[in-house]
């Protein structure tokens, strides 16, 4: 098994007549139904007549990311799972509908936007996965000038890093991101704000407002007997590594897992399921996925369980990992397995844990007035919407702790871009009326 993308794309003729299917309904519930209230039934309708360059027109109205959102979006309960169809037993697949107009529109270079002279402000925006993206593109297709600090050594966050490469393509992403370049945003690479450079040195530098869109890069552990050793790996390393390695950054033997091995996965979201099919396509010999809920509570989406089963992993369910046992430094020897209160013990070679993570401190801890709450997340205010407790500083996305997929970042990143060009303009409208009065 490899890591070339799974899900194959619609050719012309199989799009048009999917799209012609739409009823374009005047309430359209699909719509009602996607965190960015995207106008699904309008770009349907262009796609049905063949109009692609509009319908790509009318889906960058709502999205910088439309080839993303196309492929890890969760639909079957947004747009799709709300999509009147299904009454009838076949929604319209909007998910893969978007991924053809996207892709097609990046294969021919359709579409060029207009951009805006940047009039209106400097932005900073530290951290380039689905929130950062996404607040820079739309605030530079309002006129302001934007900056991506990133600390990788390319751009995309969890989108690049996070996401392994059969369900989203490392070029897909690299296409999104030359779209908002095209759109005049700047990127610095191998730029870590906390480290070297500090939000202060960003606001000598001349921003008129800051966005954090940082993420949480540190992993949690479950507190089990054996889990501080460093044979037990986290999730989101380990895809980052299995991204390197993919990338020809990284070696194979830095990827330790794989040929031959017995994993276990800790959790039941999206991520612990990209790390047990990570694990199988790095050659491992038996993936176990061990949640201690049932199959109805776990986080991922059904459609990566189904992959995930059909691709060979195994899941336990209400089962818990109550002891790790290491044979050194880089491999497991076994793990105690806990179901209804029987314990066995049984030969692994790697455990991974994905228990999820929080942010990393590394920028509140060297900037002066940004509260966080218990867990570390940036406690931030409604007006002027995602501002932190520091002024001119905003923050969104995982970070804060509201969303929960790319999707959800994206929202919460709209609504925080809002609310920088409200900041931003309202400064600027009081320096102006300072130096009128200062004039008089
Ligand atoms: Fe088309 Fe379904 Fe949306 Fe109606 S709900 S507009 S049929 S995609």
């Amino acid at each position: 098994m490899n890591f070339k993308e799974v899900n194959e794309n619609y050719t012309v003729s199989e799009a048009i007549r999917e799209a012609q299917r739409c009823l374009h309904c005047k309430v359209p519930s699909c719509k009602k139904g996607c965190p960015i209230s995207n106008d699904i039934p309008d770009w349907i309708s262009e796609l049905s007549k063949g109009n692609f360059g509009n319908a790509m027109q009318i889906i960058n109205n709502r999205s910088n990311l439309p080839a993303v959102c196309g492929r890890v979006c969760a639909h079957e309960r947004q747009c799709e799972g709300n999509c009147v169809l299904n009454k009838k037993g076949s929604h319209i697949n909007i998910g893969k509908l978007e991924r053809f107009v996207a892709d097609f529109d990046s294969d021919s270079g359709m579409t060029h936007e207009a951009i805006p002279e940047k009039t209106r402000g400097r932005v900073a925006v530290i951290g380039s996965g689905p929130a950062g993206l996404t607040v820079a593109g739309d605030l530079a297709r309002k006129g302001f000038s934007v900056d991506i600090f990133e600390m990788e050594t390319e751009a995309g966050g969890v989108l690049m890093f996070g996401i392994p490469e059969y369900r989203l393509p490392k070029e897909v992403v690299r296409n999104e991101i030359r779209k908002i370049e095209n759109l005049g945003v700047a990127f610095h690479l191998n730029s870590t704000v906390g480290e070297g450079i500090t939000i202060d040195d960003l606001f000598d530098q001349g921003f008129d407002a800051i966005f954090m869109g940082t993420g949480t890069g540190v992993p949690k552990r479950l507190n089990i007997p054996g889990n501080q050793n460093p044979a037990v790996r986290q999730a989101i390393r380990f895809l980052r590594r299995v991204s390197l390695y993919e990338n020809g950054l990284m070696d194979r033997k830095e990827v330790i897992v794989g040929d031959g091995d017995v994993v276990f996965v800790i959790g039941c979201g999206n991520t612990a399921i990209d790390a047990a099919r990570t694990a199988i396509r790095m050659g491992s010999k038996e993936v176990n996925v061990v949640y201690h809920r049932t199959i109805n509570e776990m986080k991922a989406l059904r459609a990566e369980y189904d992959d995930a089963v059909a691709e060979g992993v195994k899941f336990l369910w209400n089962t818990s990992i109550t002891n790790i046992e290491a044979l050194d430094d880089t491999a497991i020897k076994t793990v105690t397995l806990t179901t209804d209160g029987e314990d066995r013990v049984v030969p692994a070679d790697h455990v991974i844990m994905a228990v999820g993570s929080a942010p990393a401190s590394r920028i509140v801890s060297t900037t002066e007035g940004i509260e966080v709450d218990g867990n570390g997340y940036v406690i931030t205010r409604d007006t002027p919407y995602g501002m932190t407790t520091r002024k001119g500083v905003f923050a969104g996305g995982d970070v804060t702790n509201r969303p929960a997929t790319v999707v959800h970042a994206m929202h919460d990143a709209k609504l925080v871009a809002e609310g920088i060009e409200k900041y931003v303009d309202a400064v600027k409208l009081l320096d102006i009326i300072d130096r009128q009065g200062g004039q008089a």
